[in-house]
């Protein structure tokens, strides 16, 4: 027996283990998740004493599976995606272990949701522009700034914040990453309505806001470091989902196909298996990717998982609505809500076609993820970049 079917053996055994000490029928479900993160069955590849045992990430969706089938409670990962997908391997990562021993337990549980403070009106591909400012106080850090498409600020507890602290040096150099709590004084979160018809994104402005030393993620300076392990875990969020066969989207898109067999043509079909394929490439893929992975930090390669996410999640999407005829143009309800999460699969043709839309902007543009592809996976000559080494507040803004 190889020693990878010994862990996965050792593994299976563990979870049964604890589901047999911790019947999720019978325990309730912020207990039964804190034991579960204890155990360090949350997320197996994390170290052990934070939720984890230090095994390979591609053991995580058997885990997963095995406690979904024993019924156990979720703890919010279409809430928390930000939380769980790019905070946590960011306080991993640079954290201390006051903070990882803080903040790790209650993302993982759900009980705490987190945001991510980056984009800014004049900051958004170029994000090393930004121009939140964060001064320092004693023991603190003075904040003032605003952030723009803040998804889920409006039911977030902490958001993770890049900030300018040094405005004399180069603009990559000045930033410092900060983990900041949203209730705090000062901090104002307003709605900003999209193409859906839902808020699911946010305006967060930053009036004095206290955020204490302690949490600082990383070295004062080091902001822009900390804030491309994020913006790469970031793109392995959104595009290396952990899909399963015919799942997801393409999924979706065939049960229409086969509930509607009046709106099939030759043409139609083409365009259907071809996306069915190309889906299936980025599964697999994407599960390359998860095995490579490991217990390391994902680098640019998940830029491309994500460019191919973006561009299959908008054609098939489209195809579904051409699918469906007239009844693809209806839409069914356009009430301004303020969601807890994405939802591809369960709603409505219409709502998939327009919120697809925002696939290729949020987590980096399409644009810009192939120059990274170019400058960072293929070594193509980088973009022309003047501002390098000029001062920050000597740039024109
Ligand atoms: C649904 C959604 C959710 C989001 N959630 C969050 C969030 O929670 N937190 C957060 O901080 N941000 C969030 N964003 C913001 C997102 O990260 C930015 O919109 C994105 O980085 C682009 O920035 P921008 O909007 O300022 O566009 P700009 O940077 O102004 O870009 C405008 C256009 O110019 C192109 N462009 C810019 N520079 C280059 C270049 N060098 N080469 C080629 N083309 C270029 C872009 O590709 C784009 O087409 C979200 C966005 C969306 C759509």
């Amino acid at each position: 027996m190889s020693d990878e079917t010994t862990v996965r053996e050792v593994l299976r055994q563990r979870v049964a283990d604890f589901l047999a000490a911790h019947d999720p029928a019978t325990t309730e479900r912020l207990a039964f998740l804190r034991a579960r993160y204890d155990a360090g069955l949350a997320w197996v590849f994390f170290p052990e004493g934070h939720g984890g045992l230090g095994l390979a990430r591609d053991l995580q969706p058997e885990v997963d599976l095995l406690f979904a089938r024993a019924g156990a409670p979720g703890n919010n990962v279409r809430g928390n995606g930000i939380g769980l997908g790019m905070a946590a391997p960011t306080i991993l990562a640079f954290g201390t272990e006051e903070q990882k021993k803080r903040f790790l337990r209650p993302l993982w549980t759900g009980e705490e949701i987190w945001c991510q403070l980056f984009s800014e009106p004049g900051a958004g591909s170029d994000l090393a522009g930004l121009a939140t400012r964060a001064v320092r106080d004693g023991d603190s850090w003075v904040v003032d700034g605003q952030k723009v498409w803040t998804s889920h600020a409006h039911n977030a507890r902490f958001a993770i914040l890049v900030a300018r602290t040094n405005p004399d040096v180069p603009k990559h150099q000045g930033l410092t990453y900060f983990l900041c709590d949203m209730t705090d004084p000062g901090v104002e979160v307003r709605p900003l309505r999209q193409i859906t018809g839902e808020a699911e994104f946010n305006e967060v402005f930053l009036t004095g806001v206290r955020i204490p030393d302690a949490h600082r993620l990383g070295a004062e300076g080091d902001g822009w470091r900390v804030a491309n392990a994020t913006l790469n875990n970031e793109r392995v969020a959104i595009g290396g989902g952990s899909g399963t066969r015919s799942g997801g989207m393409i999924g979706v898109v065939s049960r229409t196909w086969r509930e509607h067999p009046e709106r099939r043509t030759p043409e139609l079909h083409d365009r259907l298996v071809k996306l069915w394929v190309e889906a299936e490439v980025a599964r697999v893929t994407g599960q390359r990717l998860r095995q490579k992975l490991r217990l390391g930090q994902p680098g640019p390669e998940g830029s491309a998982m994500k460019l191919t996410f973006a561009r299959l999640n908008q054609q098939l999407s489209g195809l579904e609505v051409e699918l469906l005829g007239e009844d693809g143009l209806r839409y069914s309800d356009w009430t301004m809500v303020r969601p807890d999460g994405v939802d591809f699969t369960g709603r409505d043709a219409g709502y998939r076609y327009l919120r697809a839309k925002g696939n290729s902007i949020e987590g980096g543009t399409s644009e810009i993820l192939r120059n990274i592809v170019a400058e960072r996976v293929l070594g193509l000559p980088p973009e022309h970049r003047v501002d390098k080494h000029v001062p920050w507040k000597e740039l024109d803004k």
